[in-house]
């Protein structure tokens, strides 16, 4: 059949140029060491950064959110799909990141892919005259967004604050959003928010903050990017996402209340779907509460310690060639470049029993494949020194 041809065809291409992607099947829960094809093996790639995906007290929430609730939702949330839970969720993330926001109201979502949608979308629907602008490094979801909004899309280069400034003088349109991520999720570094939302206010712009990777993570009490920058403004849009560092599943969009309202009566993504189980959002309600709590304190300084052992002189990286790209979070980054090269270099920490994620085009730019190290509360030091002293020696070896 000519159809599945092309597609085979397609297919085979993808694999000359190392770009086919595998599954691996897990056997075991989300944590540091996992069971995959009868091996144990250590793994750094989950965006589980404080280890809470496994955490006893949320199986247990999960499992009693179940018990009270059942297992679905049975509908959308403007039929009869939104639960108590649901409720209960959306206040207490609206508490949350409220001190960062005027009159802070959030909305909850099934995925962080699904928010963002959602949300881009939302803010430019029935606008005659919108303007996005788009960091180049934005994840995915972002991109797509802006290309179900059908507003004009324009992309800035990472972090060039001038060009930006330079697109929002030249815009007339009645609608902006500066569309960013805080953590970029390839490259590890932070976006310049409190100069992005200067500039945002003076061109009276949105400034959507996609905080999937801050989320849990920064801030003292774990509240993401608008704590950590101490940031407050109601030209503020934030987008959190809770299968990350909260251990989850699903996603927030924090805003002013109006924001939220034209959100729940435009936002196709929001109001054509299926709402999340309620058992999620109750277990969702402890792991907030471990985040913001003492453990979550703990975790979040081991998990800086680990981050910052990755610069010792001897339990840490020590690179000639390949280039650890500077990242202060937990996503930490070493450009190999050649596709293939990159495949080669996970498969051999893989053979150690070490599995870290290989990244490749079009995720990130031709020509800087990655092997990108993630690391989570629940590593000890000895197994941070363990994969960095491996990749020491294989880049060593590397032609
Ligand atoms: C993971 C991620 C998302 C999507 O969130 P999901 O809940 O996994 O759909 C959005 N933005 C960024 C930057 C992400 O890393």
């Amino acid at each position: 059949m000519e159809l599945l041809d092309r597609l085979s065809g397609q297919l085979q291409a993808l694999d000359a140029h190392s770009l086919i992607r595998r599954r691996r099947t897990v056997d075991s829960p989300c944590g540091p060491r996992v069971q995959v094809d009868g091996r144990e093996l250590l793994a750094f790639c989950s965006n589980d950064y404080l280890g809470l995906a496994n955490h006893p007290q949320l199986v247990a929430a999960l499992r009693d959110g179940a018990a009270r609730y059942g297992a679905g939702s049975g509908a959308s949330h403007l039929i009869s799909g939104h639960a108590r839970p649901h409720a209960l969720l959306e206040d207490r993330l609206a508490d949350f990141v409220g001190a960062h926001l005027e009159r802070p109201r959030t909305l909850t979502f099934c995925t962080g892919y699904m928010a963002n949608l959602a949300l881009i979308a939302g803010l430019t629907a029935g606008e005659r005259e919108a303007d996005i602008f788009s960091e180049a490094l934005n994840h995915a979801s972002l991109i797509d967004g802006a290309r179900l909004s059908r507003a004009r899309v324009h992309v800035y280069p990472h972090a060039d604050l001038a060009a930006l400034e330079a697109m929002l003088k030249a815009s007339h349109a009645t609608t902006k959003l500066v569309v960013t991520d805080s953590v970029f999720s390839m490259d590890g570094d932070l976006a310049p928010l409190p100069a992005l939302l200067a500039l945002c206010e003076q061109h009276n712009a949105w400034l959507v903050v996609d905080d999937a990777h801050g989320f849990g993570t920064l801030g003292a009490r774990g509240h993401g990017a608008l704590e950590h920058f101490d940031l407050r403004s109601p030209y503020l849009v934030y987008m959190g996402t809770l299968g990350k560092a909260a251990g989850v599943g699903g996603a927030f969009v924090a805003a002013h209340e109006t924001v939220i309202e034209t959100l729940l009566q435009k936002a196709r993504p929001y109001i054509f779907t299926t709402a999340a189980p309620p058992a999620l959002a109750h277990a969702l309600l402890t792991s907030l509460d471990l985040i913001e709590g003492d453990e979550g304190v703990q975790r979040r300084a081991h998990l800086q310690a680990l981050v910052a052992q990755l610069d010792d002189a001897h339990s840490g990286l020590q690179l000639q060639r390949w280039q650890r790209l500077p990242s202060a979070t937990a996503i930490q980054p070493i450009l190999i470049g050649d596709n293939a090269d990159t495949l080669r270099a996970g498969a051999a920490l893989y053979a150690q029993g070490l599995w870290v994620g290989t990244i490749r085009p079009p995720t990130v730019a031709p020509g800087t494949a990655r092997l990108r190290v993630t690391l989570s509360a629940g590593h000890r030091a000895t197994e941070v020194a363990q994969l960095s002293a491996a990749i020491n020696a294989l880049e060593k070896e590397a032609p």
